[in-house]
């Protein structure tokens, strides 16, 4: 079926929604067992921020029955992207397949009609400028870790300077966490310890790079250890889920080729450690098909890629872990991150991982699959429901009366650990491969 004809907006030759399958929308059928799985709806209790609600309305929109006024964009700009829906959903309505493409057209439109976006200079020099590239964001880094080092960024807080800044980059202020010594680079490749097992690639990714290059050494560390050759091509880049989650299809499409272009042919997989790169990386052949119509060659080659992505809880779990020995005395609780349980349908993998490791105690945490309010850059550009579901995770994580919460994303990393820093709570955010790596170099009394 296609989509009813329209009376299309006088000034504009394009109908919003035509990039997308209209069947799609046809899938729901307003049942609403989703709407409990959906944290704006949880918030606000308005179904017009419900995952049935929006589906309505871009439909509405796609159909030419309602006009994308400001306050249908609030609504769908208020969605997480963090597809709760699609877990809860029994008619297997692909929402992110709605949801994404919607925003990518709404973007282009604003470019079209000549609209000034309301971001216009955080998207440009942050979030398009500076974020997707690893040695801009180092460097953009670097006189904020001399501050740490000096006390400074304690004082200009404990002075009031940091409310002077535009509120957005006080909330990146917020959310910078303790900034660990880089170490060194990692090099091109990394033999396997003990028999080989396996050869991957590892995805290093942006803002994960800039930020956590310990943990893609931990990553890299286990890896080895489970007897795989790791390599780590240099001219890879960001995974493109900055533009393409904010509705900039053009670079989101050069990102993509260049990793393609990037990783080898001769690779049992491409490992990822961060959910939202992963989940990105495995929608490539979605993102062509909606970007790039009627290239079926482009499509194929981009679903190629796709199918060569792998969570490394996920990729460990098929090779079978080798079991680590190193005692790590911890009581921990797990958070899912929606890029890895909603969209990869990654639970089990971590948590079994996490379970090799002697000493460890998993508390289970209550909500664990809802949303902590990071959503890739919502924590920047949606603040006020962000921080709402920052207090709901952060209550349900005191419950637990754990030490360390385990997250496998970045952006749930700095978004959680900015929560507890700010509540004055001692508890560590550690990456899974972290606790691994820690186990296998002989734990608390290890190195
Ligand atoms: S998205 Fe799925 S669960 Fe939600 S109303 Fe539609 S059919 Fe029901
Ligand atoms: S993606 Fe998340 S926030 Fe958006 S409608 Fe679905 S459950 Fe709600």
């Amino acid at each position: 079926m296609t989509a009813p004809a329209t009376d299309k907006t006088p000034s504009d030759p394009h109908q919003l929604g035509e990039s997308i399958n209209y069947e799609r929308f046809l899938d729901c059928v307003h049942c609403g067992l989703c709407t409990a799985a959906c944290p704006t709806y949880l918030e606000t209790g308005d179904e017009n921020n419900s995952p049935r609600g929006r589906i309505y309305l871009m439909r509405a929109v796609t159909d030419g029955r309602l006009e994308l006024t400001d306050k249908v964009r609030g609504h769908l700009d208020l969605c997480l992207d963090c597809r709760s829906c699609e877990s809860a959903c029994p008619s297997g309505v692909q929402y992110g397949r709605l949801i994404e493409p919607f925003r990518v057209e709404v973007q282009q439109q604003d470019v079209r009609l000549g609209r000034r976006a309301p971001d216009g200079w955080f998207q440009r020099w942050i979030l398009y400028g500076m974020f997707p590239y690893a040695g801009r964001t180092r460097l953009a880094l670097f006189p904020a870790k001399i501050a740490q080092v000096l006390g400074l960024d304690r004082l200009a807080d404990k002075l009031g300077l940091t409310k002077l800044l535009p509120e957005k980059l006080q909330r990146m202020h917020r959310l910078l966490p303790k900034l660990q010594p880089r170490g060194p680079s990692l090099p091109e490749v990394l033999p396997a310890i003990g028999p080989k097992r396996a050869k991957v690639a590892l995805f290093t990714g942006c803002v994960a790079d800039a930020m956590f290059h310990h943990v893609h050494w931990a990553t890299a560390r286990v890896l080895q250890l489970n007897g795989c050759e790791v390599v780590i091509p240099k001219s890879q880049v960001c995974c493109a889920a900055i533009h393409y989650h904010s509705g900039a299809g053009a670079p989101a499409m050069q990102f993509a080729k260049s990793n393609i272009s990037a990783f080898p042919d001769d690779l049992d997989a491409i490992i990822v450690n961060v959910a939202g790169c992963g989940s990105m990386l495995k929608d490539y052949g979605h993102m062509a098909e909606e970007l790039a119509p009627g290239q079926p060659e482009l499509h194929s080659q981009f679903n190629r890629f796709a199918g060569r992505i792998k969570d490394v809880s996920e990729f460990l779990a098929e090779l079978g872990p080798i079991a680590p020995k190193g005692e790590v005395r911890l009581k921990a609780t797990y958070h899912d991150a929606c890029h890895l349980c909603h969209a990869q349908k990654i639970r089990e993998q971590p948590r079994q991982l996490l379970n090799l490791v002697p000493g460890l105690e998993l508390i289970p945490l209550a909500e664990s699959e809802i949303c902590c309010g990071a959503a890739g850059s919502y924590n920047l550009t949606q603040g006020e429901m962000a921080d709402r579901l920052g207090e709901r995770k952060l209550q349900n994580i005191l419950a637990t009366g754990a030490k360390v919460l385990i997250s496998a994303n970045t952006g749930c990393t700095l978004q959680i650990a900015a929560i507890l820093r700010d509540g004055g709570h001692d508890i560590q955010v550690l990456h899974p491969m972290e606790i691994l790596d820690r186990s296998y170099r002989g734990g608390d009394s290890g190195k």
